[in-house]
């Protein structure tokens, strides 16, 4: 007889709780920086949002241990230069929303809205500082995994679209050349495409970049110049590859991006 009494404020509660039913920082891990080089991971996760459905159109399919490579490589630099790359690693799935997508395509639910933007918002505070910090010479690098080539990483850049400033500062050489990063990948025995000695910047259709590095890239004026790389799934086994990655980016970085930080 008292069930009556309690089912009201109840009722009240459980709506409020479906009003607000995630907060957006609880599922991006984001944590600042002190070098010219931002990692983003927006296929790595495994969390719901809230209660909607996952999508019915898309890719939904995991980039399994790109966290994890994005978070060994920071913490190896780290230990190699003592300094850290910023990071933005997306905790929800990318069954119920892909950041990678523009906000009409990434989601089919509203409610996977917040988190879009909050993804994205962080990434663009990132850009700006580093942009400021470091006089534009900096490095977003989009980190992805495929398997229809598992023993390949491809770079993404829109065929240099998104690394417009790079490629008119240092030329193709930076982007492509022994000291690229995946220049440097090459070197130690990795495939990758396009491969060093390409003649152009032509690069594969199927992984030539996606929403992020076209959202964040130096195509845009307050962007900055910005690389999608898709690792093989054999790639990604290879116990070496997290050490090999953060000495691509030491190299790329000291031959690249040496320009003195902009005094504050
Ligand atoms: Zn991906």
């Amino acid at each position: 007889m008292h069930i009556q009494k309690f089912a009201l404020p109840l009722l009240l509660v459980s709506i409020c709780s479906l009003a607000k039913a995630y907060d957006p920082a609880d599922k991006v891990i984001v944590k600042p920086g002190n070098m010219p080089i931002i990692f983003s991971v927006p296929h790595d996760g495994d969390e719901s949002l809230g209660w909607i459905s996952p999508r019915s159109k898309g890719a939904t399919v995991r980039d399994a241990d790109t966290r994890e490579l994005a978070e060994k490589t920071a913490d190896l630099l780290e230990k190699k230069t003592g300094k850290r790359p910023y990071l933005v690693i997306a905790k929800f799935s990318r069954k119920f929303l892909d950041v990678n997508r523009k906000e009409e395509d990434a989601q089919e639910s509203a409610e996977a809205i917040p988190a879009y933007h909050h993804y994205h918002e962080q990434l663009a505070g990132f850009v700006t500082e580093v942009s400021s910090k470091y006089s534009g010479n900096a490095l977003l690098i989009d980190i992805h995994g495929q398997s229809d080539d598992p023993g390949t990483i491809f770079r993404g850049s829109r065929n240099g679209t998104t690394t417009k400033r790079l490629l008119k500062r240092a030329g193709n050489v930076a982007l492509q050349g022994p000291t690229s990063i995946t220049g440097q990948l090459q070197s130690k025995s990795y495939q990758v495409f396009p491969a060093i000695d390409a003649t152009d910047l032509k690069e594969d259709k199927r992984f030539n970049g996606g929403y992020i590095i076209s959202a964040h890239g130096s195509n845009n004026a307050t962007g900055i110049d910005a690389i999608q790389l898709e690792f093989g799934k054999r790639t990604r086994e290879n116990a070496s590859l997290a050490s090999d990655f953060a000495d691509a980016i030491i190299a790329f970085q000291n031959k690249f991006l040496t320009e003195a930080p902009a005094s504050n």
